[in-house]
């Protein structure tokens, strides 16, 4: 309605303009009459055939304003907070408008509470109205989301539904003050299982898992897969972290008892990895984050445990930074030596071998040991550049000596994981080979028994491969891993280096130096060499040499020496040897 107001005139002009002002708002009266009795004739005859429709139907004008909603249109209604005669929200007017303008049907999707629809804008020719005819689609919405936020293996919410429930816990949690803690679950081993039993045994394995964290939660929780071989608990609100150890606690115990796998008993231990909102972390990435840096904490100190994130962790993450960002500079400033330690071939009683040894010269540390820095360079794969390093350097240093008139000996060189699993390491020795000029069967390489099993088949090839051109490869730390000596058999290797452990178990009383004799019978019969590692006594050497030992290792020989040391070493032994001899 136009509001009435009192108005006195001026003057003839005042007149004249108040008086065609008043004309128009007569006029816009007069309009808006007409529009809501035709609204009313065409809303009449739409209803004769739009109120049973089960879907919701609409009628607008050109400009959006409703003329018209069926019954379950009216549910649209309420949702928008508006009613007959009012305008449609500003994109759906918009929408409008452009459907009318362009005369062709369009299609636009609407989630109202739970349900969705799609509502198809219907121009008609000539008519000022546009019509809207709504489906709902929620069950096909439903299907859509099953294929785009759910594991199609485990059945589980993914990692983007998991983000997404995280979010909006964290903003519920934000809102009551309740706690949130997120467990971070990773199988110890899971590529073991799956690269000896195969993909099939790995998915099942996989799936029983899912089955059985999920037995371990309540509703309101979330559990999901996250990665290949991880999955995420949301546990939401716990009263305090004893509730939520207890949790992690029980999901570690739920995997406890082995799998049934085609038959066979698997086992699969896990470790978790926790965050607590808001103690430990606000946002989402940062909680994923802090969970994750919590596992691998628990990872490299005891596999199959739960831990904590605490801030300590952060700091550790910036030391590992920073040494390998001074480790990436070291190899550039050639900062990394190597060290030699020989060993002796006690039947002969000659130097038949040495163990190149990396150091690490540091600027600010003086020599750090490789058991601090060899796992960093592991992790951020630097490992790379620096084995290729060693592997040149080791095979350029034993061909000055052999050129130099000593030996010829074989240098052994350690291999870490990423360089079998990752590089074409056959390529690099035939490379670094030709380079340097050293004799294939003068280099020997170092894989550890755990490392060498983790992938048999593709061990067992690379092997092949590298015995094939003449080099050697030996299995260093044997016993420390599970695998049986009936199984090496099978890999082509000529050595076997028996771990120090079981050099100190010779000093023992129980059954003193058991796996030693084991070892080395086993080995010698499938035509394997043995050397003792670490062995510190003239007893252990001693023992060594009764069970027909090939070589020994250790500070009771000689310690890893800087290479001109070594160079003296390997001199005045063949010099003293040569004298023992001749007399
Ligand atoms: P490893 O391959 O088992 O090397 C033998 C380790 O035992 C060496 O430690 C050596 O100094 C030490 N050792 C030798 N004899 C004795 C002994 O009688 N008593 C005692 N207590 N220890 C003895 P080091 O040099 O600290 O090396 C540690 C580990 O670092 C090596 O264990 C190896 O796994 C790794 N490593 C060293 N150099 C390289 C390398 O160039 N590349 C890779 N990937 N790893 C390396
Ligand atoms: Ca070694
Ligand atoms: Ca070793």
């Amino acid at each position: 309605m136009i509001p009435q107001r009192r108005f006195t005139p001026r003057s003839a002009e005042d007149m004249t303009e108040k008086l065609e002002k008043l004309i128009a708002a007569n006029e816009a009266l007069k309009n808006e009459i007409a529009q809501r009795i035709a609204a009313q004739e065409r809303s009449d005859s739409i209803a004769l055939i739009s109120e049973e429709n089960p879907n919701p139907v609409l009628r607008v004008t050109i400009q959006g304003h409703v003329l018209y909603a069926n019954g379950p249109a009216k549910m649209l209604l309420e949702f928008w907070n508006i009613d007959i005669g009012d305008p449609l929200p500003d994109e759906w007017c918009r929408a409008v408008v452009e459907a009318e303008k362009k005369q062709t049907a369009t299609e636009r999707e609407l989630l109202c509470h739970d349900s969705f629809f799609v509502l198809t804008l219907q121009p008609v020719v000539d008519a000022d109205y546009v019509n809207l005819y709504g489906r709902d689609i929620t069950k096909r919405k439903e299907t859509e989301e099953q294929i785009v936020n759910f594991d199609d293996l485990t059945g589980l919410p993914n990692r983007a539904l998991f983000q997404d429930r995280l979010k909006q816990v964290l903003g519920h949690a934000r809102r009551t003050g309740k706690l949130v803690a997120v467990h971070l679950i990773d199988l110890d081993h899971f590529k073991d299982i799956n690269d000896t039993m195969g993909h099939d045994a790995g998915d099942a394995l996989l799936k029983g898992i899912g089955e059985r964290l999920l037995g371990c939660v309540r509703t309101s929780d979330t559990v999901a897969r996250i990665g290949g071989d991880e999955f995420g608990v949301i546990q939401v609100e716990p009263n305090n972290a004893d509730s939520i150890a207890i949790l992690a606690q029980k999901l570690l115990k739920s995997l406890e008892q082995p799998f049934k796998i085609d038959g066979h008993d698997v086992h699969s231990n896990a470790s978790i990895g926790i965050t607590i909102f808001p103690d430990d972390a606000e946002k989402p990435e940062e909680i994923l984050r802090n969970a994750d840096m919590a596992l691998y904490h628990g990872k490299g100190e005891n596999r199959g445990t739960y831990n904590f994130f605490v801030t300590k962790m952060n700091d550790e993450v910036q030391r590992r930074r920073a040494i390998e960002d001074d480790m990436r500079a070291g190899l550039e400033r050639g900062e990394f030596v190597l060290h030699y330690q020989p060993k002796l071939h006690i039947r002969s009683n000659r130097i038949t071998g040495m163990e190149a040894l990396i150091r690490w010269n540091h600027p600010q540390q003086g020599f750090m040991s490789p058991a601090e820095f060899i796992p960093v360079a592991e992790r951020s794969k630097l490992i790379v550049p620096i084995g290729e390093w060693v592997l040149r350097e080791a095979c350029a240093r034993n061909k000055a000596w052999t050129d130099a008139g000593l030996g010829p000996i074989k240098v052994a060189v350690n291999l870490s994981a990423v360089q079998i699993h990752e590089t074409d390491l056959t390529a690099t020795v035939r490379g670094v080979l030709e380079e340097t000029g050293l004799d294939a069967s003068q280099l020997e390489l170092e894989i550890t028994e755990s490392l060498a099993m983790r992938n048999a088949e593709a061990t067992i090839e690379l092997f092949t491969e590298l015995s094939e051109f003449g080099v050697s490869v030996s299995i260093d730390d044997f016993g420390t891993g599970y695998s049986s000596l009936s199984y090496l058999k099978d890999f082509p290797i000529q050595r076997i280096k028996i771990d120090k452990a079981f050099i100190d178990d010779i000093g023992s009383d129980e059954n003193p130096g058991a796996i030693a004799r084991a070892v080395t019978t086993i080995g010698h019969s499938f035509g394997m060499e043995i050397t003792a590692e670490g062995v510190e006594t003239e007893d252990q050497l001693t023992f060594l040499h009764s069970l027909d030992c090939d070589e020994i290792q250790g500070y009771y020989f000689s310690r890893p020496l800087p290479e001109d040391q070594l160079g003296e070493f390997l001199k005045n032994f063949e010099e003293t040897e040569a004298i023992r001899l001749s007399r």
